[in-house]
């Protein structure tokens, strides 16, 4: 821990917002086929076509926001800035120029500052689905944003 961070839970019941990118998706129908009985103890997101045909093809329930290209990667950012969002799967296209990548960019950053799991490939996807924390809470520091900004605004040199 350092001076400034803040203690946050994962649930165990997690919040997971899945993605692909065009090309990826039927390898994330695909995924979510083999791994249903696990995610079937969690609440599923994704982004608005991914969501969909996600549903479609497993009857998993999956909550769509808006499609990528149209702000649901940032709707998606926002969930995990806000705390409600626990965890990324997210299939990307290494191949293929997108047109939203400030977005995509945008939203692994806030993954990251928010210190939540992300897989960008299917090797990753598979190993997160077997840690033990996939079903426990998980407790880890992240920055306390709240603190810091109090502290720029009352400390303005600092
Ligand atoms: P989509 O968006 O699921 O609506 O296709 C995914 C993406 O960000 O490319």
């Amino acid at each position: 821990m350092g001076s400034g961070q803040i203690m946050k839970t994962i649930p165990g019941r997690k919040r997971i917002a899945l993605i692909a990118h065009d090309n990826k998706k039927q390898a994330l129908i695909d995924w979510c086929t083999k791994n249903i009985e696990v995610l079937r103890r969690h609440r599923l997101f994704g982004t608005g076509t991914t969501a969909r045909l996600i549903g479609e093809a497993t009857g998993l329930v999956v909550e769509g926001f808006l499609s990528g290209p149209l702000g649901g990667d940032q709707q998606i950012g926002a969930k995990i800035a806000e705390g409600l969002m626990d965890m990324m799967i997210f299939f990307c296209d290494p191949l293929t120029a997108q047109p939203h990548d400030p977005d995509v960019k945008a939203l692994l950053r806030i993954g990251q500052v928010y210190d939540i799991p992300i897989a960008t490939n299917q090797a990753t996807a598979d190993f997160l689905l077997v840690s033990p924390w996939m079903e426990l809470p998980y407790d880890h520091w992240v920055e306390d944003f709240q603190q810091a900004h109090l502290r720029r605004i009352l400390n303005p040199e600092s």
